[in-house]
Parts: structure tokens; C-alpha cells; sequence
């Protein structure tokens, strides 16, 4: 790449093998969206009929009643709960988060209560919600949600991620059977989820997507669902909706992502992406302390990740201290660590632009060669990982 605009600013060209954080700016946008919100920055339009056409675009993707677009798919969370608390009551929704009903109980079990870079159940409260946890961390069973249930209960919380724990726990159909039978909807947090119906499919009243990752979009959340629900979480940008407002551009540019992402050949790009495993796999195979596997994504979206398992007696360093040193290095290069204290990391091919899987290739090769030539072992004790890990934050902006 000859121009790149974050050197000229004085930020570090990431290289980013991680998949699509928020704290690495998401995704790469993809040129319909890009084009799109060019074409309507500079012009004046009335907000609700853009969000009309938007919902129109959201219910042809996703066989939804209605949807709209929102800042984020927490911003989405967040008034998807409150309209289920204030219904069409504009009072209420100004009040929020103070609350004028009891009715304000959402269930969750307990296994999905992770952190996305916020606290689920944060999300949850910000929208005036009284957060009701069902079961255990990795056991819920029907009877565990069938008592949390009361007249109370306004909605049903069910999140789809790699984060959250994936045994034990109902499975969406039965939660959905379960909450149905008591008259509570249920919504889905989907934010990272390629698969646009199935949540719908299952019986979800409501689903919410981010626009920012798989899609391509700008940084936006999709809610899609029952038109009354969508409708009273439409209602709350008058109220806890408007600190988290979303713009013309962000909207047109999210439609402009949807559209897209109809058209794109899924089929190539996943080619595209399983080369990459494969170069790095055999850059990797037969090294010592090395092991590297291919491995679907854990919640069936159609991704391959590379893992990456490290035995530091052997490789000489660990796979905390490798991901480090990559990230330290020329250019920075992030992977997927957050399970580095299981001896490995992943690789993530799909916000890649072309030519950096080679550099990614070339800089495991320098630090595994490097790492094995030195009589060191790197490898820091578990317990020193979490000593300074937000003092940079902390210290913000120095
Ligand atoms: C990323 C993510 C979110 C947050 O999405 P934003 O659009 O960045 O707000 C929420 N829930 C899950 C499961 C996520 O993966």
C-alpha cells in the first residue's frame, strides 16, 4: 500500500488477524457503503422516511415485519428492552431509565451474561430493565425459566456468540416455546451473526444485528423483528435513544451494506479466506512446539479460523508472549488471544486486505525462528498478565 492515512497521522498500520473489534475500528467498510454515504452527506433528508426505506430493505434480508437502523447493535439491545417496558407510552419513554411500571423484568440465562466490550446485562439496565438471571453459568433447564418467570416479566434476552457458554444452556427454540407460552417476547442479540433469518426463523420477536461487522457497514445496529416491538423501540430515540443517535450517513451506508451482502459472492471470498489458512498453516506445520489446526467458527457462521497452540518448553515461547511480540512488532499484527491462557491463539482471515497474509506468514516465521535460536523460554506466568492491562487505559490520554 503506497498512501496510508494512518501513518500520515501518526497512528500504528494494524495489521488486523482478530476479526472484527470494535477496538481496532470494526471491519473494513465495503465500497457500496462507502459510496453511499458520500452520495448523502451533504443533503438534507427527513430522518423517518429514511428509516422507513431502511426498514423496508431490513424486511426483504431478514423476513422481519419492519426493522430499523440504530448506532450499534448495544444501542439496538438497549431499545429493544426499553420498547418492550414502555410500549407506545411516550411518557414513559421519557422517564426512562426511571421506570413507571413494575413490569420491567428481563430474563437471561446466566451463561450469556458475557461482556462484548460492555457488560450485557448493562445494556440491559441503562434501558430501565431489571435483570432476572436464569439458571447457572453453564446449566439452564426449562423449570429454572419457567419459575424466573412472573406477571412481571417483559422480555426474554438470548445472545448468539462466541463469548457466551455453549453447553448446558436452552437452546433458542425451547427458550422461545417457553417465553411464548407466558405471552413474553424474546429478543436476540445477533450482533455477529451472518445468518440474517434464522433468529426470525425460530420464533425471536426481535433480532438485532451489527451493522459493522460481518456486513461491511459503518459502524451501526440493525433492529429487526415484530413491527409493534420494532415500532416501541423505534419510539425510545426520543428518549435513552438519543445519546445513541445514528446519522443519514450511517443509515444510507447500512442499507447500501445489506444490499451488498446480497449480492456478494459469499463462495469466493470464503475461498479467499481459506487460502490464507492454508499458507499459514504450512508455515507453521512441522515447526516444533507449533501446532496448527483448521477450526469452524463455533456459532456455524460460514468462517474458518486458523488455531494456533503453542508448547513454550518447545517453541520457546508461549502463545501470550507470541501474540505480544506480534503486536510489538513491524508492522503491529493482532490476533484473536483471548484464550492465550489455553496455550494458543487464532488467526482470523476475514478482515484482511490482500497481500497481508503474507506479511502475517513472514512475521510468524521471524518470531518463531527468533524465539527458538534463544536459550530463553518466554513464557510470563498467568499471573502477571492481568497486572498492568489497563494502565494505558487508565493513563488515556496520557
Ligand atoms: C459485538 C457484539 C455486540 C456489540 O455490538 P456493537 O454493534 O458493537 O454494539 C453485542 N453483542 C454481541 C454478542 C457482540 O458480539
Amino acid at each position: 500500500m503506497t498512501h496510508d492515512i494512518r501513518t500520515e497521522i501518526g497512528l500504528r498500520p494494524v495489521i488486523n488477524v482478530s476479526g472484527t473489534m470494535t477496538s481496532l475500528g470494526a471491519s473494513i467498510v465495503v465500497p457500496e457503503a462507502i459510496a453511499a454515504m458520500t452520495a448523502i452527506l451533504p443533503q438534507f433528508v427527513e430522518m423517518n422516511d429514511l428509516q422507513r426505506k431502511a426498514s423496508a430493505i431490513i424486511a426483504r434480508l431478514t423476513g422481519a415485519e419492519a426493522g430499523f437502523v440504530t448506532a450499534s447493535c448495544a444501542a439496538g439491545l438497549s431499545l429493544a428492552v426499553a420498547g418492550t417496558i414502555t410500549g407506545p407510552d411516550l411518557l414513559a419513554v421519557e422517564k426512562l431509565p426511571d421506570v413507571t411500571t413494575p413490569k420491567n423484568e428481563v430474563l437471561v440465562q446466566m451463561g450469556h451474561l458475557v461482556d462484548y466490550g460492555a457488560p450485557v446485562e448493562q445494556s440491559i439496565r441503562i434501558a430501565g430493565g431489571k435483570v432476572v438471571v436464569v439458571g447457572q453459568a453453564t446449566s439452564a433447564h426449562r423449570y429454572h425459566m419457567e419459575n424466573a418467570m412472573t406477571e412481571n416479566t417483559a422480555a426474554a434476552v438470548y445472545v448468539v456468540s462466541h463469548h457466551v457458554v455453549h453447553y448446558g444452556l436452552l437452546h433458542l427454540k425451547e427458550f422461545v416455546e417457553i417465553a411464548h407460552a407466558r405471552g413474553v417476547p424474546v429478543i436476540v442479540d445477533a450482533a455477529s451473526e451472518y445468518d440474517l433469518r434464522t433468529f426470525l426463523d425460530q420464533g425471536a420477536d426481535i433480532v438485532l444485528y451489527s451493522g459493522h461487522k460481518f456486513l461491511g457497514g459503518p459502524t451501526s445496529g440493525i433492529v429487526a423483528g415484530r413491527k409493534d416491538l420494532v415500532r416501541h423501540a423505534y419510539l425510545q430515540n426520543k428518549g435513552i435513544g438519543r445519546g445513541m443517535k445514528v446519522g443519514k450517513e450511517s443509515i444510507f451506508g447500512v442499507m447500501a451494506a445489506l444490499e451488498a451482502w446480497e449480492k456478494r459472492d459469499h463462495a469466493a471470498v470464503r475461498a479467499r479466506e481459506t487460502g490464507y489458512l492454508h499458507l499459514w498453516k504450512e508455515a507453521l506445520d512441522g515447526r516444533p512446539g507449533v501446532t496448527a489446526l483448521i477450526e469452524p467458527d463455533p456459532t456455524q457462521n460460514p468462517l474458518d479460523r486458523l488455531r494456533v497452540i503453542l508448547s513454550a518448553q518447545e517453541a520457546h515461547i508461549s502463545a501470550y508472549d507470541l501474540a505480544g511480540a506480534l503486536a510489538r512488532g513491524t508492522p503491529p499484527i493482532i490476533v484473536r488471544d483471548h484464550e492465550a491462557e489455553h496455550h494458543y491463539f487464532y488467526l482470523d482471515p476475514c478482515n484482511l486486505h490482500p497481500g497481508q497474509e503474507v506479511i502475517v506468514r513472514q512475521r510468524l516465521i521471524e518470531e518463531l525462528d527468533k524465539a527458538r535460536a534463544s536459550n530463553e523460554v518466554l513464557d510470563t506466568p498467568h499471573e502477571e498478565w492481568g497486572r498492568h492491562r489497563f494502565d494505558a487505559l487508565l493513563r488515556w490520554p496520557d
